[in-house]
């Protein structure tokens, strides 16, 4: 059956993002919401950089998105300040992953247009030019330092983007330690706050956590409220397919138990 699937052209890979927009779907549909008591921070990645695949929205999703929820009454904060005191049910916030260029050519505008506080997590190797990606695809330092400056708090989100499951503890201390270190050598501060990669639980270990702290972090970032890892901060995730439909449910809580599973 494998096989023929290959032969057709169908492998894993083609069909994930098919049946995570069902997933999302049939979850918006048919899943739970959930009372709220405290604030939720959003996950976005790219804006308008649909080589990012699932985790890319278009710049008029992102708006509207952001505009739909100060309808109906919801209100942005600093990540930090969720972290901080918990926030209130309608206390929103937002961050982006990865680091990429859109974040600063097409999220930044919009946000500075709304006015809303944002957060950033930049892979540290990446904005220091070491990948694979087209020229121009990752934010660079002097990127950064116009984030900065323009308001927006950042965070590392490790230094290679392993996962961290699969690496071992040296590995482990040059992605958390060593990413603080680019950072305050290319920038003047080392970040106290770090997003895992990929942010599944199951990426996440015992390990992880203790060396994180050792590395100077003192708050984690991850993905569901439900199944987060021990220590960390709930984050929801926002993908492709959210329109309003899964965008509404995601702000109701019924996605609250959700992992991208990629
Ligand atoms: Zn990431």
């Amino acid at each position: 059956m494998k096989r023929a699937l290959k032969l057709a052209g169908i492998t894993r890979a083609s069909i994930a993002p098919v049946r995570m927009c069902c997933e999302r779907n049939v979850i918006a549909a048919l899943g739970q919401a959930r009372k709220r008591y405290i604030g939720r921070i959003l996950c976005y990645h790219t804006v308008g950089q649909s080589e990012w695949g699932v985790n890319d929205v278009t710049p008029s999703q992102f708006r509207r998105q952001l505009e739909r929820a100060l309808d109906a009454g919801f209100n942005f904060v600093p990540a930090s300040e969720i972290v901080r005191t918990g926030g209130g049910p309608k206390d929103l916030a937002i961050t982006f992953d990865d680091g990429l260029k859109s974040v600063l050519t097409n999220a930044a505008p919009i946000l500075k247009d709304l006015a809303l506080p944002w957060m950033f997590f930049p892979v540290s190797e990446w904005s220091d030019g070491r990948h694979t990606m087209p020229d121009d695809f990752v934010l660079s330092w002097r990127d950064i330092e116009t984030l900065l400056a323009a308001g927006a708090e950042m965070g590392s989100h490790s230094a290679t983007h392993p996962q961290f499951n699969c690496i071992g503890a040296s590995q482990m201390v040059d992605e958390l330690a060593g990413s603080r270190e680019l950072f305050a050598n290319r920038l003047g501060f080392a970040p106290e706050t770090f997003a895992i990669p990929f942010g599944q639980s199951g990426n996440w270990t015992e390990d992880a956590r203790k060396l994180a702290r050792d590395a100077g972090y003192l708050t984690i970032y991850a993905q569901a409220e439900e199944t987060r890892p021990t220590d960390t901060v709930a984050r929801t995730f926002v993908t492709k397919y959210d329109g309003d439909f899964i965008f509404d449910a995601l702000l109701k809580g019924k996605f609250d138990s959700w992992e991208e599973w990629f």
